[in-house]
């Protein structure tokens, strides 16, 4: 469910890429666990079953299969900070997912088609993130200007708190045989959640792509490491690559060069 707590409208197109960042977000935490010790689940399908705003004439072109609920309540950040919208949307509460999952017995009114797990939740002028099981909250100008990155650092961040982990500000929070670095939960230690070295992306851009460097004196290199990796969710490695150097003007391809390869 998305919680639209912004003036701004969305358009259509905003609304799908919501949608497939969300699912970007969500498999590029689960990945690494297709056959891990019984993990019984491969690529996890998200969808958005749902808008809540203020106003509906924001939701934009609207199409026949979109739900939007124009409920809201009194936001008391509101109070504390005038830049917060004081309306916020709510969803219904029996079809929350985290307001009902204690009673084994509850049943979704209208089946589960309906049923939210999380609320994807945008603030207009909300610094930073917040994320629990409910969701993950940030603020709306973020979500607008991440929709096409692989990986958004606060949404992802976020999301880990819905899986259930901690900040690891302080060492009582850390494992207690350590856990290698860098890591997302630890803000700013890692805009990713699953990279082990530092990494140059493309995503989502096909073709030829390079990647220069402008060196400040003459050097003269004989050897580079190149670490690749593919995602399973677009982010692939490349057929082949060369590497060049500029020559008086010149691009030229290093003569005899042993290795290239993309695994
Ligand atoms: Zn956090």
């Amino acid at each position: 469910m998305v919680r639209w707590q912004s003036p701004k409208n969305l358009t259509l197109e905003q609304r799908r890429k919501i949608e497939a960042m969300i699912h970007r977000q969500v498999n590029h935490w689960t990945s690494a666990l297709i056959g891990y010790d019984g993990w019984p689940y491969g690529e996890i399908p998200v969808k958005v079953v749902g808008w809540a705003v203020a106003d509906a004439s924001q939701i934009l072109d609207r199409q026949p299969d979109e739900i939007v609920y124009t409920d809201y309540i009194f936001d008391d950040l509101s109070r504390t900070d005038p830049r917060i919208p004081e309306k916020l949307p709510i969803a219904p509460s029996e079809l929350s997912r985290f307001e009902n999952f204690r009673n084994p017995n509850y049943s979704y009114p209208g089946g589960l088609d309906k049923r939210f797990d999380m609320y994807l939740w945008a603030t207009e002028s909300f610094g930073g993130g917040a994320g629990g099981d409910w969701g993950q909250r940030q603020s709306d100008d973020y979500i607008l200007s991440t929709l096409d990155l692989d990986q958004v650092t606060i949404v992802a961040h976020e999301l880990g708190h819905g899986f259930g982990l901690p900040d690891f500000y302080q060492d009582h929070e850390c494992p207690p045989g350590g856990f290698p670095l860098p890591t997302i939960m630890w803000a700013g230690n890692s805009s990713t959640i699953d990279r082990r070295y530092p990494v140059y992306g493309n995503w989502p851009e096909t073709g030829v792509q390079w990647v220069q460097y402008t060196f400040d004196q003459h050097y003269t290199i004989v050897q580079s490491d190149v670490y690749w990796f593919k995602d399973n969710l677009g982010i692939d490695v490349p057929n082949s690559y060369r590497i060049l150097y500029l020559n008086r003007g010149q691009w030229e391809e290093v003569g005899g060069p042993v290795g290239l390869g993309t695994k």
